[in-house]
C-alpha cells in the first residue's frame, strides 16, 4: 500500500504534468487561431476577437470560433470571385440574334437564320462596328450617311472635304 505522502506527490506529479500540458494545448489553440482567422479575414478587429474568444474560453471558445469564423479563407474567396467573374464574361460575350434570338458569334455581319443585320464593317478599315456606332473606334472613320442625317438631300450628295481628299 502506498503511503499518503507518496500518493501526494503522485497527485501532485501528474497534476502538474495535466496543468502544464493543458497551458500548451491552451497556447498552441490561440496560435493555431491566429493562424487560421488570419488566412480567413483583413479585420484587425475580427482577428483579435478570435483569439480572445479563444484564449478566455479555450475548448469552448474554440467551438465557438470554428461556428463563427468566416467559412471560406481570402483565397478561397479570391478564387471564387475569379470563377465568377469569367463566367460572367462568358455570358457577356454570347450574344443572341435581336431578330430570331439564335446564338450568333460576334464577328458575324449578318445572321444566317434570320438574316437580320447584326454588325456593320467599317468603310475605311474594314473591321466590325456596332450598328449604332457614328465612328469607327479603330481608325476614327465616321461612319457614311450617320453625319449627314438632318440634311437636305443636296448637301448630303455633295462630296465632304475628307471624300475630296480621297480622290486626289
Ligand atoms: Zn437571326
Ligand atoms: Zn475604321
Amino acid at each position: 500500500m502506498l503511503n499518503p505522502t507518496t500518493l501526494n506527490s503522485i497527485l501532485l506529479a501528474l497534476s502538474a504534468w495535466g496543468s502544464a500540458f493543458l497551458v500548451a494545448l491552451w497556447l498552441s489553440l490561440i496560435f493555431w487561431t491566429i493562424r487560421d482567422i488570419r488566412g480567413r479575414t483583413a479585420d484587425n478587429l475580427l482577428r483579435t476577437l478570435a483569439a480572445l474568444v479563444v484564449a478566455g474560453l479555450f475548448l469552448p471558445g474554440l467551438v465557438i470560433y470554428f461556428i463563427l469564423r468566416p467559412a471560406r479563407t481570402l483565397e478561397e474567396e479570391y478564387q471564387q470571385s475569379l470563377e465568377e467573374e469569367s463566367l460572367l464574361r462568358a455570358i457577356e460575350e454570347r450574344q443572341l440574334c435581336p431578330g430570331c434570338s439564335r446564338q450568333v458569334e460576334r464577328t458575324w455581319l449578318v445572321c444566317p437564320d434570320c438574316q437580320t443585320r447584326l454588325k456593320k464593317a467599317c468603310h475605311h478599315c474594314g473591321k466590325l462596328m456596332e450598328l449604332h456606332w457614328n465612328i469607327c473606334p479603330h481608325c476614327a472613320t465616321p461612319s457614311p450617311g450617320m453625319r449627314k442625317e438632318g440634311l437636305t438631300m443636296d448637301e448630303a450628295l455633295r462630296p465632304t472635304p475628307a471624300d475630296i481628299l480621297d480622290e486626289e
